[in-house]
């Protein structure tokens, strides 16, 4: 049977722009469609205009540290309005090279929200069909809103944030996981009061427990007020802001409530029962290790397959995908030891397992660990605390993970990423030599092993050094 193209995308974003252009690039007829802005959440909502913010935030410290190293600088203040011209100016430069790529790779964008009629067709909001032989679902992600109470129509979500009309002088955050701990710490530092409240006992469950206390500590230095085992119970607007009552925890009045409480695979109303599409119980879409459906045109990558919820992921997947189907070879997507960043303040970067995580397969774990305050604070008097640790597999020495909190962690994982997924053993750190000064040579001069959940007090002497220089 002769279709319409070879290769239909539903979502412009990280995972649909790079299979359509790898897809194109194999030869195959492809068509595109985005319902809101190309480049998708990455681009236009999520990791660029949040790491521009990031920077935004930083310059809090910079300006208070500043004075210790001699310098006078005047009282600073912050122009929302003007930062969020500039961000937007950057994400429609970068949403512009993204359709200019797409055009170059010969792959037709349609600017249309796109639905399944069955497992070869595609039908348009502007009424058109399309046919396709294969169809790669790249809808993303969108935010959770938990729980369910009250007034929750008056929260924002990520999706609002990066475009609100006035500075919210005082917010709450619900939510403990990457979205709220990132933007607790970039609006802390802006000048917002924030409330953070979160249903457990701290913060990033699933990281490394030395990171999430060292980060709880951080966000408490920087001033947000930090509520365990807190969450809103109702919402009301009144003319001193919006109300929210809490259970656990004292009410609270703001002018912003921001929920960060998870993102649902973006899988309603796609029409994707029409063509048999089996979903999983987030309203996922359930794919085999190539990407593929239930159904073999139907092909799923990036968020809404819910696997690691991650640009670098999404776009692996997106290529992986392309090659399989119209390249000549089978490519599978390796999803171990994933390098990751918090991008608070300090970020968090890390790559591998968790302490915890490594006693549950090694039957001996050495954990080599340091805390100390970073070089700079030394003349700015800055409290920040970094914290590197080393978790290895005492038989046979390899590095099973590496977790840092503190300046450009989330650049080392990078780096450390090439490392743990060699192999790289203890042995091959220490016999590295030694960077200095820098924050990073504590990597390769840990000697210390500490004992399970022992807190290493930081060392006062050494400033970026905890462990001496070298050994
Ligand atoms: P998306 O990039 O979400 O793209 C999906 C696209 O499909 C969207 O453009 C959407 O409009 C479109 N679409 C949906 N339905 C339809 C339809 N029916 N028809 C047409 N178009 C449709 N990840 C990191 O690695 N690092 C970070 O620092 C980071 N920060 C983040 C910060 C925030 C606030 C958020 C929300 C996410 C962040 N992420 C980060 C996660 C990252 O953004 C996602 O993992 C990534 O964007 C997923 O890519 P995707 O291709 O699956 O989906
Ligand atoms: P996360 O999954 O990271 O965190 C969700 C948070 O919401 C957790 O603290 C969770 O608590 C809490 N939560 C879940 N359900 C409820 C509920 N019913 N009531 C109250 N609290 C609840 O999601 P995010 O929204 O922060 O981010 C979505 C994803 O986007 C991330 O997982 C990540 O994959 C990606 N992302 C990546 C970034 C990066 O790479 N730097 C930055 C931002 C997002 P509990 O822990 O108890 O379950």
């Amino acid at each position: 049977m002769a279709y319409d193209v070879d290769l239909f995308v539903i979502g412009a974003g990280s995972g649909g722009t790079r299979a359509a252009r790898i897809a194109a690039g194999h030869g195959a007829k492809v068509m595109i469609a985005e319902e809101f802005r190309v480049g998708g959440t990455c681009v236009i909502r999520g990791c660029v205009p949040k790491k521009l913010m990031v920077y935004a935030s930083r310059f809090v410290d910079e300006f208070a540290e500043a004075a210790g190293f001699g310098w006078t600088v005047p009282q600073p203040s912050f122009d929302w309005p003007h930062f969020v011209a500039a961000k937007e100016k950057e994400i429609t430069r970068l949403s512009a090279i993204y359709t200019t790529n797409l055009h170059k790779s010969g792959v037709e964008i349609l600017a249309a929200r796109a639905t399944l009629q069955d497992a070869n067709t595609i039908l348009l909001s502007d009424g058109r069909t399309v046919t396709a032989k294969t169809i790669l679902v790249a809808t993303g992600g969108t935010p959770a809103l938990h729980p369910d109470v009250p007034g929750k129509e008056l929260a924002i979500t990520s999706n609002e944030i990066f475009d609100l009309p006035e500075f919210p002088k005082r917010m709450l955050i619900v939510g403990g996981g990457y979205i709220a701990v990132e933007f607790a710490s970039v609006f802390a530092r802006i000048g917002s009061a924030v409330t953070l409240a979160v249903r457990s006992d701290n913060v990033l469950r699933g990281f490394d427990e030395d990171m999430r206390v060292g980060l709880r500590d951080a966000l408490l230095e920087a001033g947000v007020d930090l509520r365990f085992g807190c969450l809103p119970t109702g919402i009301e607007k009144d003319a001193d802001g919006l109300r929210v009552t809490m259970s656990g925890c004292d009410p609270i009045v703001v002018d912003q409530v921001l929920v960060a409480t998870g993102r649902d695979p973006h899988t309603r109303g796609l029409g994707l029962e029409k063509a048999g599409v089996k979903l999983g119980p987030k309203g996922e879409i359930v794919v085999d290790d190539w990407s593929c459906t239930n159904v073999p045109s139907i092909y799923a990558v990036g968020d809404v397959t819910d696997r690691v919820n991650l640009t670098p992921v999404a776009i692996r997947e997106g290529h992986a995908f392309a090659d399989t189907v119209f390249g000549s070879k089978k490519v599978r997507v390796d999803y171990s030891k994933i390098a990751t960043a918090v991008f608070t303040t300090p970020e968090i970067g890390t790559v591998g397992m968790s302490e915890d995580e490594a006693r549950t397969i090694a039957s001996r774990v050495d954990i080599f660990a340091a805390t100390f305050k970073p070089m700079k604070a030394a003349l700015s008097g800055r409290k920040e605390l970094t914290i590197m640790k080393i978790v290895v597999d005492a038989d046979s020495d390899k590095v099973l993970g590496v977790h840092i909190l503190g300046e450009s962690a989330g650049e080392m994982a990078q780096i450390l990423g090439i490392v743990i997924k060699m192999g790289g053993t203890k042995a091959d750190f220490d016999e590295t030599m030694a960077v200095h000064p820098t924050a990073a040579e504590e990597l390769v001069t840990m000697r210390v092993r500490r004992m399970r959940h022992e807190r290493i007090e930081p060392d006062p002497m050494v400033p970026g050094m905890a462990d001496g220089v070298g050994e």
